[in-house]
């Protein structure tokens, strides 16, 4: 579907979850095709993709750049696929590239790291073995594919009179990208900037420094950009960013507050996050899926380590474990 002059908004479907779909974004050129995000390697993702480009009058061989927000399943699973089939170029931030070979190629490493991740943070016995796997499934849907132009920011990919600044926004991950057409003020937003739901922001193994902090300084860089329309990864597309934002914002604040609030004189990561309240539709925590909590324990961790940043909370350590327990009221 045509939503602007040239650019093609596509569905591209995720099996059994509740996002529904990825959105991909085709922007057409007399001198070739940018495709931006790809969706899950499934055959009814593919096949959906491929129809969707035939009906902007697009084949896959017509592709020029397949550009990648970030290397997560969802965004970046069919590249390998869509490869085998084009010469496109696949673009991607270079702090992403690593993770292809750690996580879907030789992950034996990364599932121990995982492992000591989870139980250094206080995972309990019953549940530490169903979060450090819980993420093996979604290896079937990604078909590796190695980038050939790595990104930091700053560059631009030109197709036609389009012209696309790479804007750096790391936090939801390390090398998230986001892509910003400044003539026409559009700025396809990946998983950064999303109208209905909350980026994950999670502190893990392959985390760098601090990266809520960091998400909220990418907030910030995308805010100070002219935007008329923000095309998301999932939802619909918006105009207000700024709203949105500020939404964000404090979203982000409230989960802040809980954090502080739960831990108290001295608990463990995994203490904290079983007592604040996340959006689980009525699920007490005990029975949410493995990568729901996962994520929920990395979410919290993220708070945690900035909060430590702040002198807000300190972190001890006994037993192997990290402790954390709050300095001042805040
Ligand atoms: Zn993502
Ligand atoms: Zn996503």
């Amino acid at each position: 579907m045509q939503i602007l002059p040239g650019i093609h908004h596509l569905h591209v479907p995720i099996p059994e979850s509740s996002l529904g779909y990825l959105n991909a974004y085709l922007v057409k050129a007399d001198d070739g095709n940018l495709l931006i995000d790809t969706g899950w390697n499934t055959d009814e993702a593919f096949g959906a993709l491929v129809r969707q480009l035939g009906d902007a009058g697009v084949s896959l061989c017509d592709l020029r750049y397949i550009a990648i927000t970030h290397v997560h399943p969802d965004h970046y699973g069919l590249a390998g696929r869509l490869l085998q089939h084009c010469d496109a170029k696949l673009v991607m931030h270079e702090i992403e590239r690593p993770f292809l070979r750690s996580r879907y190629l030789e992950y034996a490493n990364l599932l121990a790291e995982v492992d000591q991740w989870l139980r250094i943070n206080g995972v309990p016995d019953e549940d530490w073995r169903d979060l450090g796997y819980a993420s093996m499934p979604v290896l079937e849907l990604v078909q590796v594919a190695m980038p050939h132009i790595t990104v930091r920011g700053g560059e631009h990919l030109m197709v036609g009179d389009f012209d696309w600044e790479v804007v750096w926004t790391p936090g939801h991950s390390p090398g998230h990208v986001c892509f910003y057409e400044s003539s026409r003020r559009v700025l396809v937003s990946g998983d950064h900037v999303l109208p209905a739901i909350t980026p994950n922001i999670s502190m893990h193994t392959q985390s760098m420094g601090n990266p809520l902090g960091d998400y909220l300084v990418s907030l910030q860089t995308v805010a100070a950009l002219p935007v008329e329309i923000v095309l998301p990864s999932h939802g619909e597309p918006f105009r207000d960013l700024h709203k949105r934002v500020s939404e964000l914002r404090d979203q982000i604040e409230r989960r802040r507050q809980h954090v502080v609030a739960a831990a108290g004189e001295a608990k463990t990561a995994y203490q904290i996050a079983a007592e604040i309240p996340w959006n689980t539709k009525g699920v007490p925590w005990l029975d949410l899926p493995p990568l729901h909590k996962r994520a929920a324990v990395f979410e919290t961790i993220a708070h945690i380590e900035r909060l430590c940043a702040e002198g807000v909370l300190c972190k001890t350590i006994k037993g192997g474990t990290f402790w954390y327990a709050g300095k001042r009221s805040v």
